[in-house]
């Protein structure tokens, strides 16, 4: 139709034609969404007069934002929506708008926060794509649906975050919070793997209390399981942000050494030795500990674990409170 040959008066009329249709249709999409979608009382439908930059939605979009429809400005811009994205979503959330104008996707379609009229966010699912476009392909109108995804996001990353925290249990050793057996283990092999891909040397220091049943079994167990504590934040105080601490048994702990030569672990362990022998314990008990340092030759870790086993043993059998 060529609207320039119109009359003011035909294009007011027009106007008021479309707009009543547009009524119509939005009130047929709510009931639609409202009778057969019923399951989905959260869902909303939005189209976006590009040209214009007005948006036309369902009430559903705004009300479950906590806005009623008279609170909002008419006609709706664009960014009565996007100025209320979370900020952390934004950039997002406009990349992937521009990628289906461009033509780069076929859908727009994106999770993002937005934030409610409440001051809570809530998360929306948001697909739609551009269904009209002019001559030269420019697009025209887009039309698209949005879910309050909110509840189910939630579940969600609480279900993530329980699993981060389980995977973190598992190999966290509950009394000390050193690795416990399971996790020095896995570190072992991975930290192995590396230094051997990059050609670094690699230490390990197995330590162990010496007459550790002494002090259970003169003072208890619960102050043997103080001192136990002491002993690994006295370790962690020596090492640097690269090494690892386990507690491979009872009272006894595998420390790995990263990029680090015999010599210098061995230089490291005496000054953990040094601070546990020097450290004021509960009830003055003096507490002192044997280690034994193997540099890793590569090959198996369990005949990594053996010699250094050999060299603590050799520790204890030569008088304790040194490092072989
Ligand atoms: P050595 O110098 O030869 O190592 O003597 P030791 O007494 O330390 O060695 P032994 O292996 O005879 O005893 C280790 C003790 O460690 C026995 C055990 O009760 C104690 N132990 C192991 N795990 C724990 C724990 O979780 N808490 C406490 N309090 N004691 C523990
Ligand atoms: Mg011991
Ligand atoms: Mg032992």
């Amino acid at each position: 139709m060529d609207y320039s040959k119109k009359s003011k008066a035909a294009l007011i009329e027009e106007i008021k034609a479309l707009k009543r249709l547009n009524d119509v249709l939005i009130k047929e999409q709510i009931d639609e969404t409202r009778l057969s979608f019923g399951w989905a009382g959260n869902l909303g439908h939005w189209y976006w007069d590009y040209p214009t930059n007005h948006v036309t939605f369902n009430p559903l979009k705004v009300e479950a934002l906590g806005y009623k429809l008279e609170d909002i400005p008419s006609p709706v811009p664009y960014d009565f929506f996007t100025s209320k994205l979370h900020p952390d979503d934004y950039n997002r959330v406009m990349q992937n708008m521009i990628d289906h104008l461009k033509g780069v996707t076929h859908v727009y379609e994106v999770e993002y926060r937005i934030l409610a009229k409440d001051g809570q966010y809530k998360w929306y699912y948001d697909r739609g794509s551009i269904t009209k476009r002019d001559e030269t392909g420019k697009p025209l109108l887009l039309a698209g649906i949005v879910f309050d995804i909110t509840d189910k996001k939630l579940q969600e990353l609480n279900m993530a975050e329980e699993k981060a925290t389980l995977e973190i249990k598992a190999v966290t050793d509950e009394l000390t919070g050193a690795l416990n057996h399971r996790g020095i283990i896995e570190q072992l092999k991975e930290s192995t793997k590396q230094a051997s891909h990059i050609n670094q040397s690699i230490s390990v220091l197995m330590l162990d209390i010496d007459d550790f049943k002494l002090v259970n079994d003169t003072y208890g167990h619960l102050t043997g399981d103080s001192v136990l504590k002491d002993i690994v934040v006295l370790s962690k105080e020596n090492l640097r942000q690269t090494d690892f601490i386990g507690r491979y048994g009872g009272e006894e702990f595998l420390v790995i050494f990263t990029n680090t030569s015999r010599k210098l672990a061995r230089e490291i362990a005496n000054r953990i030795r040094k601070a546990i022998e020097q450290h004021h314990f509960t009830k003055d008990i003096k507490v002192t500990i044997s280690g034994g340092v193997y540099e890793y030759p590569g090959g198996s870790l369990y005949d990594l674990i053996h010699q250094a086993d050999i060299n603590l043993y050799e520790a204890k059998r030569t008088g304790k409170n040194k490092i072989v």
